[in-house]
């Protein structure tokens, strides 16, 4: 990579970083514990462009490619995951499926809003029934004169509640056919449109995630985004991109999670001797700098990719299922080289660890991506 765009990565990391610091990390705890989603804090990260990265500068967004994307993600997940994870919901599904399918009144209305921070953005595939089968979705838009209306449920979305703009992608043809579904655009306060209960979360407290309804709701046909039948090819379009962002994410979890733990390892003291010393300690952090090396190349190239044009569906799977699983696995690590006190509330790396799992869940579970990289290497 040239040094030009290593230098921007770099600039653009440390304003994450000192963002993240200032002020993230001293709510982080308070936030976990009474769920509290820091909408405020989303909306003053819109005027560093933390809310829209990708967005181009003509719609008022930073104009950025996907490394500093990552970096951007990566910086915040170390301090905070649930912060990270709002941030690249909002970014790469809902802003990202407008600025891919949109057409032009629709991104000048939404893209310039949701990239100043002044509105927070969601994105519904998932339902109660359908999570990884999401092309079987039940929740349906028929028809209605110029509009259409919408009915059913969704469940497990970000910002399902606080969001100003949903991206919602709905049935609109038989279940299980190709074509069968449409993506629309729906704004807050549309009558028929309210959030269910909200989740009860092992991590990724801060991050809200609830229920969507939909009951008689009616949109004009000037929200449906591109072709009626193109929904689901849409979706998947765009989870391509979200995946490397939540491979960022873990990498930013990981990397959290082993730098406490190295820090610690070479404070801690049993048998009269920093517990870095002993084989046990040190071999774990060997494998979790090893694995977190590896995960970071592995996302890196997935951006580079995708800023370049190429197909990545492929390379993001790839990235997000080994970048989640070492998340989970330096985590669980830091846990134990942390010993009781990495059991306690205390010090950061219990939080690292309830985070990480949802890393292998969302935007596709691990089976889920190496469902899509057997796809692609058998082709
Ligand atoms: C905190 C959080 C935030 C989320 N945010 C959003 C959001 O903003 N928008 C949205 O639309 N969704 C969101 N989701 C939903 C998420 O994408 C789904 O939870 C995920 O896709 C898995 O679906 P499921 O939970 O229904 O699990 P299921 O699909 O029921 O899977 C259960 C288990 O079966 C396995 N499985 C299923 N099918 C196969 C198969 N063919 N082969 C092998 N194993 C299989 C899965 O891997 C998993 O282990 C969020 C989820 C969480 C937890």
């Amino acid at each position: 990579m040239d040094s030009v765009i290593v230098q921007q990565d770099q600039m653009v990391a440390a304003t994450a970083r000192d963002f993240a610091e200032k002020y993230i990390r001293p709510n982080v705890m308070e936030w976990d514990e009474t769920q509290h989603f820091p909408k405020e804090v989303l909306q003053q990260a819109g005027a560093l462009g933390i809310m829209g990265v990708l967005v181009p500068e003509e719609f008022g967004g930073a104009g950025l490619g996907y490394i500093e994307y990552v970096r951007i993600i990566e910086e915040i997940g170390k301090v905070c995951g649930s912060v990270g994870l709002s941030v690249a919901a909002h970014n790469s599904l809902c802003s990202g499926h407008i600025a891919q399918f949109g057409d032009e009144a629709q991104k000048m209305r939404y893209l310039t809003k949701l990239a100043s921070g002044e509105w927070i953005g969601a994105w519904a595939l998932t339902e109660p029934n359908t999570g990884s089968d999401a092309g079987n979705m039940q929740c349906v838009a028929t028809a209605d004169g110029d509009g259409w209306i919408l009915n059913g449920t969704k469940c497990w979305i970000t910002h399902g509640n606080s969001s100003d703009v949903m991206v919602v992608i709905a049935r609109t043809g038989e279940p299980r056919k190709p074509q069968s579904s449409t993506a629309f655009i729906v704004e807050r306060g549309t009558p028929g449109l309210s959030a269910g209960k909200k989740e009860n979360k092992l991590g990724m407290r801060c991050s809200e995630t609830t229920e969507v309804i939909f009951d008689n709701c009616r949109i004009s046909d000037e929200q449906r985004m591109g072709e009626v039948g193109d929904g689901f090819h849409q979706a998947m379009k765009v989870l391509d991109g979200g995946r490397i962002s939540i491979a960022a994410l873990s990498l930013g979890i990981a990397k959290g999670a082993y730098e406490a733990a190295l820090k610690y390892a070479k404070e801690r003291h049993q048998f009269d001797q920093p517990i870095a010393n002993f084989q046990g300690i040190s071999f774990k952090l060997a494998d979790m700098a090893t694995r977190i090396e590896a995960a970071e190349l592995l996302t890196l190239q997935a951006a580079d990719m995708k800023n370049r044009g190429e197909k990545v569906t492929k390379f993001s799977a790839m990235a997000k299922y080994y970048a989640s699983e070492v998340a989970v696995s330096v985590a669980n690590d830091a846990v134990q080289i942390f010993g009781g006190y990495g059991y306690t509330k205390d010090f950061p790396v219990e939080k690292f660890y309830r985070d990480s799992k949802l890393c292998t869940i969302g935007e596709g579970t691990s089976e889920i991506q190496k469902l899509v990289i057997a796809r692609e290497v058998l082709k």
